[in-house]
């Protein structure tokens, strides 16, 4: 689909459990699409290895249907099996930083930017993740405000000697680009923006408690959504 593309081009990465992908993901991938103006925005399920193995967490081939069905009407919103692996089982450990690292490649024409979406109750556990260092320095970030998170908690998850200054490397048109979206960071070649007021109160936990009671998930998940979770008779 980019292969026609103009260049640069700007690609989302909005990785997940996506177990269910809900309503509060796509409020946030519209919000961030609407505001950043993307090529394409890859919504990547994350692999589940054995050794992680959550008891609710739904195998990757669900998660990546739902995924899937979610996508279908947004001409530019991408399932990706960037973490399924060889054998598309899903169950392979895959990093953020390796993720991050195998677009890089896949999008390195001059000026392609990769942007990372990520809700900032995540964004405060990225110290745990892989080389995580090396991860903010690969591509910008866009964290999505969550209710009672302020500005100045994400900013201290960033360890100051990855701020930098001013950088005549990026395009002039970033601040323009970013739409009134704080910076909560500039970093040497990577910028982390803030997208607020796009937090629901929609939560994955939430929709597999209703669906395992029998409870309506009507508005909380997408209408194919919905139907595959009730066809599945997933999470019962
Ligand atoms: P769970 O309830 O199982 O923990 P979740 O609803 O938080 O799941 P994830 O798939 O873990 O969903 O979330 C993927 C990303 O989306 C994370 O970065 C998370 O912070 C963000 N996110 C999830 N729900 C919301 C929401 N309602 N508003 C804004 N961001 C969200």
């Amino acid at each position: 689909r980019t292969s026609g593309k103009q260049h640069p081009r700007r690609i989302a990465l909005f990785g997940g459990s996506f177990d269910p992908i809900h309503s509060g993901h796509l409020a946030v991938a519209r919000a961030a699409d609407r505001r950043f103006n993307f090529d394409e925005m890859q919504f990547i399920p994350a692999s589940r290895p054995p050794h992680k193995l959550k008891q609710h967490l739904a195998p990757f081939p669900h998660r990546f249907a739902m995924v899937a069905l979610a996508c279908t009407e947004h001409p530019h919103f991408v399932p990706s099996l960037a973490e399924a692996g060889e054998d598309f089982s899903g169950t392979q450990l895959h990093y953020s930083v390796d993720t991050v690292r195998y677009f890089r490649h896949a999008y390195n024409e001059p000026g392609d930017r990769i942007f990372f979406i990520i809700g900032a109750d995540a964004f405060l556990d990225i110290p745990m993740w892989k080389e995580y260092e090396t991860l903010l320095r690969l591509c910008d970030f866009i964290i999505a405000n969550r209710p009672g998170i302020r500005l100045e908690a994400l900013r201290l998850v960033i360890p100051p000697h990855l701020h930098g200054g001013p950088d005549a490397k990026r395009g002039k048109d970033e601040d323009a680009v970013a739409h009134g979206s704080p910076v909560v960071a500039r970093l040497q070649k990577t910028t982390v923006y803030l997208l607020e007021n796009v937090s629901s109160e929609v939560s994955a936990t939430e929709i597999r408690r209703r669906a395992s009671r029998g409870q309506s998930i009507h508005g909380m998940v997408s209408a194919r959504v919905e139907e595959y979770i009730l066809k599945q008779e997933l999470y019962r």
